[in-house]
């Protein structure tokens, strides 16, 4: 694109131009702004303002509240130093209609000397209590000239998200120009790609007007609003960007089923056995989606289909139904995990259940020794019929499948839009791409998956195995930790088994395991006829795993853990859990966390620790994970809660790379989204791929994952 040259202007640059074409944005600041994803001219554009400042009117000083951020002018009635514990200047400023003070507690002789009796001054700052009248402390001010009426500013002041070193100032002069490039350029440049149908239908003004009404908003706008981000201009641009992720994910799936799968037709010999094997009979809702799986996989288009299921609704043997299935038309099994535990976990169910099948599931995981590593990967290479469990190291260059089927990873949250790419271009072969079926026990709702899993089919298991005790859950404060120790004693004496989990705020792995060790020293001091085991995330395999065969066969009373046990972990015979700090974790993973218990047919109990005093988001959480074991509630309870760490906040993040919208503030949107992108695919098929350029493109490299 050439710049536009204006007579006698100077040459303007592009809406895609590199912000380095702004004047003031040298190396330094473009390593900043980059440091923000902020590359192009439109970057700028869609980094929104946080918060907002009103300098637009002066509010008469007799008319301030505490907790007001306000501009005042007045003249200084008086200047005077206070010496004391804090030495501070106060200035008295009065207009008429009443007096505040003006407090500093850093200020030179030169400030003092300007803040003379008979100043005029305007400042900004917040309005608070004072011993006797209201108080402004550290305002920002300029003086005036009594002669002369200095403007106020013509639009409430954008706040801007930024970095050290970035200045509010520096943000405000560029999104200026950027705006101006926008006026200038709007034919060509932000082009409105939304047609006037979508827009009419829920009021929603046009793009530039929106960018322009978020980054200068008129005095007259609602602060408050703007700020919960639910103005229609902010919800225009959120509306857009969840489009155009939405038609990007749709596109994925199209070009999928362009591609060619492996029709897996067993003959069902080996499902069978299983099936007779066990000592329970599946559910319906496990026959549904066995069925629903199935039915993709003899077809010849790669399946991509999500399997949900709450904690405990028996996941792990449709994932044995199905790989059966590749197993018996000759195709080999990968199946990713996001932690070592799980995929030792996983290993110890399969080979139980498909040993006596005559199939040998291998164990990839980084600390595999080496000999034994180079053995499993031959034989994947000579095509041996096997399911490989892994982590990560899985999918590593040098591992090769000779006949791969099937891919199943477990636990969706983790592993977002891209590994997912990644992992079935990694398994293609001979123009071949593998199924793939991905597991997760974190519900999602339905309108949420139609957005940012739009590339997916759904399957759900709605259903618990029969004679399920619900778990009663209490909550207690860490003070009553004798008593709950003494109540691990009598569950002990009992035979029962029991998990203490112990967790911190620190998401450090370490602190975490230490934390762990400690705790299990006190334990074993305080009842030393327990058998106590310990697991952390920084322990050796061999010995972690020796650890969770004995609590397995009940060799271990009381396993003392870290949040490592949080997925996929089945002792059914353990229906005593203990999480301590119970209040720092969000809903979702109290639950998590909780699902390994009532596994079995015994009456379970949770008890929730936590360190008084109760935030009340804190105690609205405990609450809800006391009332409630379904994971359906506790996730909509979850999206209402909005705590740290809760099920949309933090763990979907990631899913979509949004930088506008928020998955959880604007999910009144998302039943929208799929209606507008029929619409758009089916009558104005040509707007597509640049929403999705724009929102996405740079992100999502189509022709290269
Ligand atoms: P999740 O969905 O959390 O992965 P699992 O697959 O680990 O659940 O199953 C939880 C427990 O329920 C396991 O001990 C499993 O053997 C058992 N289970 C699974 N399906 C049934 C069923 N239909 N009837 C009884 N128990 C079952
Ligand atoms: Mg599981």
């Amino acid at each position: 694109m050439t710049p536009l040259k204006r007579n006698g202007a100077e040459r303007q640059p592009t809406i895609s131009a590199s912000v380095t074409a702004l004047r003031g944005v040298g190396p330094r600041v473009a390593h900043r702004l980059h440091q923000r994803s902020i590359t192009s001219v439109q970057d700028l554009l869609f980094h929104l303002p946080l918060r907002y400042q009103d300098r637009t009117r002066i509010t008469p000083i007799g008319a301030l509240r505490p907790g007001d951020e306000a501009l005042i002018q007045g003249e200084v009635e008086l200047t005077q130093l206070r010496l004391g514990p804090r030495r501070s200047l106060l200035s008295r400023l009065s207009d008429g209609t009443g007096a505040i003070t003006l407090r500093f507690f850093h200020f030179s002789t030169a400030q003092q000397a300007g803040l003379a009796r008979g100043t005029y001054l305007r400042c900004y700052g917040q309005v608070r209590p004072g011993a006797h009248t209201l108080e402004m402390v550290h305002p920002e001010y300029q003086r005036l000239d009594p002669e002369r009426t200095e403007p106020v500013e013509d639009y409430l002041t954008p706040i801007y998200p930024t970095t050290e070193g970035l200045q509010q100032g520096t943000l405000r002069k560029l999104t200026r120009q950027a705006l101006a490039i926008l006026d200038e350029e709007s034919a060509d440049g932000l082009k409105e790609w939304l047609p006037d149908e979508v827009l009419a239908k829920r009021q929603l003004p046009k793009l530039n007007a929106a960018l322009r009404y978020v980054h200068r908003p008129p005095p007259d706008a609602l602060i408050r609003e703007l700020e919960e981000g639910v103005h229609p201009a902010q919800q225009r641009l959120a509306f857009e960007e969840l489009l155009a992720h939405h038609l990007s994910l749709r596109r994925l799936r199209y070009e999928l089923q362009t591609k060619q799968a492996p029709e897996l037709r067993g003959n069902g010999r080996l499902s069978r056995q299983l099936l007779d094997s066990l000592p329970f009979t599946l559910t319906r809702a496990q026959q549904r989606v066995t069925q629903e799986i199935s039915t993709d996989m003899r077809r010849s288009i790669p399946m991509l289909r999500l399997l949900q299921g709450d904690v405990g609704s028996g996941k792990t043997v449709v994932v044995a139904l199905a790989a059966l299935q590749a197993l018996e038309a000759g195709y080999q099994v990968a199946m990713m995990v996001p932690t070592e535990l799980l995929a030792e976990q996983h290993l110890g169910t399969f080979r139980q259940w498909l040993g006596p099948l005559g199939i040998e599931p291998l164990w990839l995981v980084s600390k595999v020794r080496r000999t034994e590593r180079s053995a499993m990967i031959s034989r994947l290479k000579a095509a041996d019929l096997t399911i490989a469990i892994g982590t990560h190291a899985l999918f590593q260059p040098d591992v090769r499948f000779a006949k791969l089927g099937l891919v199943i990873i477990d636990e969706q949250h983790r592993f977002g839009v891209h590994q997912r790419l990644a992992l079935r271009e990694k398994g293609s072969y001979d123009g071949y791409y593998p199924h793939q079926l991905i597991l997760t026990a974190t519900p999602i709702p339905r309108t949420l998956a139609m957005t940012a899993y739009a590339d997916l089919d759904n399957s759900i298991i709605d259903e618990m195995p029969p004679n399920r005790q619900p778990i009663k859950s209490v909550v207690l404060p860490d003070s009553r930790r004798e008593e709950v120790i003494q109540r691990i004693a009598n569950a002990c004496r009992q035979g029962r088994q029991v998990y203490w989990v112990c967790t911190l705020i620190e998401e450090s792995e370490v602190l975490q395991c230490q934390a762990a060790t400690e705790t299990a020293k006190r334990l074993a001091r305080a009842l030393p006829r327990v058998r106590m085991g310990l697991i952390h995330g920084r322990m050796q395999d061999d010995e972690r795993e020796h650890v969770m065969a004995e609590f397995k066969m009940g060799n271990i009373d009381v396993l003392v853990a870290t949040t490592v046990i949080e997925v996929g972990v089945d002792v059914p015979n353990a229906s005593l859990m203990v999480i301590e700090n119970a209040e720092r974790l969000g809903l979702a993973q109290l639950h998590q966390l909780r699902g390994r218990i009532g596994r079995g047919t015994l009456q379970s109990d949770c008890v929730l620790m936590y360190q008084a005093p109760l935030t009340e988001h804190a105690r609205a959480r405990l609450s809800a994970i006391r009332q409630t074991t379904n994971g359906f509630d506790i996730a909509r309870r979850d999206l209402e809660l909005r705590g740290p760490g809760e099920l949309l906040g933090t763990r979907q993040a990631g899913v979509l790379n949004l930088r506008i919208a928020d998955l959880v503030r604007d999910r009144k949107l998302l039943p929208d989204i799929q209606e507008t992108a029929d619409l758009l695919l089916q009558d104005y098929p040509d707007h597509v791929d640049p929403l999705i350029q724009r929102w996405v493109g740079r992100s999502l490299n189509y022709g290269n994952v």
